[in-house]
């Protein structure tokens, strides 16, 4: 994702936490439950809202 320009790592945990909370775009998630720096983007976000968070990046 990061390759493709779909996803960004915001440190420090402050400043992810704001960006969760204040999101100025709302078609960027966060999508990792042990990756609170990690946000992806897709269009449908937007108007779908974000998914529930995942276990980890590796699906372990
Ligand atoms: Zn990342």
């Amino acid at each position: 994702m990061h390759v493709g320009g779909r996803a960004v790592d915001v440190q420090p945990q402050d400043s992810a936490s704001w960006v969760e909370r204040n999101a100025a775009s709302p078609d960027w998630c966060r999508r990792y439950d042990t990756e609170y720096r990690h946000f992806e983007y897709k269009s449908s976000y937007a108007t779908s809202g974000c998914p529930a968070l995942l276990p980890s990046a590796t699906g372990s």
